[in-house]
């Protein structure tokens, strides 16, 4: 099979709803990937925050294929040890939680999240959920409603109603917006799709204070930014313990690889929910489960944790230097741990091409941003290849903005 081959084939055969990059990759090992025709890439996307200790790691591969052996799939309606020793395993590393409930993607997880909200406040007729613009939170109905990205809602009004939208890292709008039905505030303490956006200490510790003095529930979106990703094990974290969450979706990297999501809650909202009120046939499959929980012993070893901010900070100096160099093509550097984003003065898409030309994998988000999430097992040596890239095609960016459009891109591979 070739790229080209693949990609005609997918476009006669699958709904057209991505604007993908024209390769199709058959393998990986590590920080590193190949496509079909058998060029070889670093990638600093990690299919999205999911494959967070590389490709093909052999404690995972371990882990799947020997619960694949045992027993692949049992379904809700039974008791499954590998569902319970993951729930153990998230309730040790985050003490504010009392149970875990598993689903299948983060947009499911942010589903319950909703449902919490709404179960909690039904008894005081509070139902709102107070939401922040330019987040986003999946694609499902409510969690399509809960994003706050007019683009996205496009057509597909009316949406679920209960949410208002007030600006992100904007804590006196928050302050000004709640009500006598407003139930609950639903925020990602860095807003990944809107181009890799911090919230502020001040804003999230605002928030926790805000639901506190409301009696609202706090639920933080951690699908982007939990399990390691921001140098942390959970990003509230870093505001040791003035912003822990009364609820918490996790997704993305929390199977290993395969599809799993999960709500942790805390004392406040564990009793919302009770028997008969929630399900899902495939949310806590066992293989996934076994991933996982072979990835979150991993990741959350105080010297992973530790490399990974390291690593981190090696690609924030270099993206700093290389805004330096290249200030009229980057604006701006920022995020946290291994998760960054450049935001550029035009578009980031021929800045993300030209990195795959030359065989590094970055997204581009939000149209001028240049977002960055590596392996959180990245070597320093790794960090520096995929920074020297960066800094060729910005070089060519600069160079092409000065001299206009007609500069041919120079090709290498790291
Ligand atoms: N929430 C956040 C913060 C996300 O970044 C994403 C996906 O990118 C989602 C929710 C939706 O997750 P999924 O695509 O697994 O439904």
């Amino acid at each position: 099979m070739s790229n080209r081959r693949t990609i005609a084939r997918e476009q006669k055969s699958v709904l057209q709803t991505f604007s993908r990059l024209p390769v199709a990759l058959a393998r990986g090992k590590g920080s590193w990937v190949w496509d079909e025709d058998g060029k070889r890439y670093l990638d600093f996307q990690t299919g999205i925050s999911v494959s967070n200790l590389g490709h093909a790691h052999p404690a995972l591969l371990k882990a799947m294929s020997a619960q694949a052996a045992r027993i692949g799939h049992t379904c809700n309606l039974f008791y499954q040890e590998r569902q319970v020793e993951l729930a153990e395993e998230l309730l040790q590393a985050a003490p504010f939680a009392e149970r875990v409930a598993f689903a299948n993607s983060g947009a499911e997880a942010n589903e319950l999240l909703i449902k919490f909200a709404r179960r909690a406040g039904a008894a005081q007729g509070r139902f709102e959920i107070l939401a922040f613009h330019g987040s986003f939170h999946g694609r499902t109905y409510g969690a399509l409603s809960a994003s706050g990205q007019v683009k996205l809602h496009k057509g597909l009004e009316p949406l679920l109603p209960g949410f208002r939208h007030v600006p992100y890292n904007d804590l006196e709008a928050a302050r000004r917006s709640v009500g006598r039905h407003t139930a609950a505030i639903l925020v990602e303490p860095v807003q990944g799709e809107n181009g890799v956006v911090p919230g502020s200490d001040e804003f999230l510790v605002g928030l926790r204070r805000l639901a506190d003095r409301h009696g609202l529930l706090l639920m933080l979106d951690e699908i982007q930014t939990g399990l390691g990703r921001t140098g942390k094990l959970f990003a509230y974290e870093h505001l040791g313990h003035d912003c822990v969450p009364d609820l918490m979706s996790l997704a993305k990297s929390l199977g290993g690889g395969l599809p799993l999501s999960a709500v942790l809650s805390g004392a406040r909202a564990t009793a919302a929910l009770g028997l008969g009120e929630h399900g899902t046939t495939m949310g806590g499959n066992p293989i996934a489960c076994a991933a996982g929980l072979a990835q979150l012993k991993l990741v959350r070893a105080p010297r992973q944790l530790a490399a990974a901010s390291k690593v981190g900070e090696l690609l924030l100096e270099g993206l700093r230097a290389l805004q330096a160099a290249h200030p009229g093509v980057v604006r701006e550097v920022r995020g946290r741990g291994l998760m960054l984003g450049l935001r550029l003065t035009g578009p980031a898409k021929p800045v993300v091409l030209a990195c795959l030309e030359r065989g590094l994998i970055v997204n581009g988000t939000a149209d001028t941003v240049v977002r960055l999430l590596p392996p959180l097992n990245l070597t320093p040596a790794e960090a520096r290849q995929g920074l020297a890239v960066l800094g060729e095609v910005l070089a060519e960016a600069a160079s092409r903005a000065s001299a206009g459009p007609s500069t041919a891109p120079k090709r290498k591979q790291p």
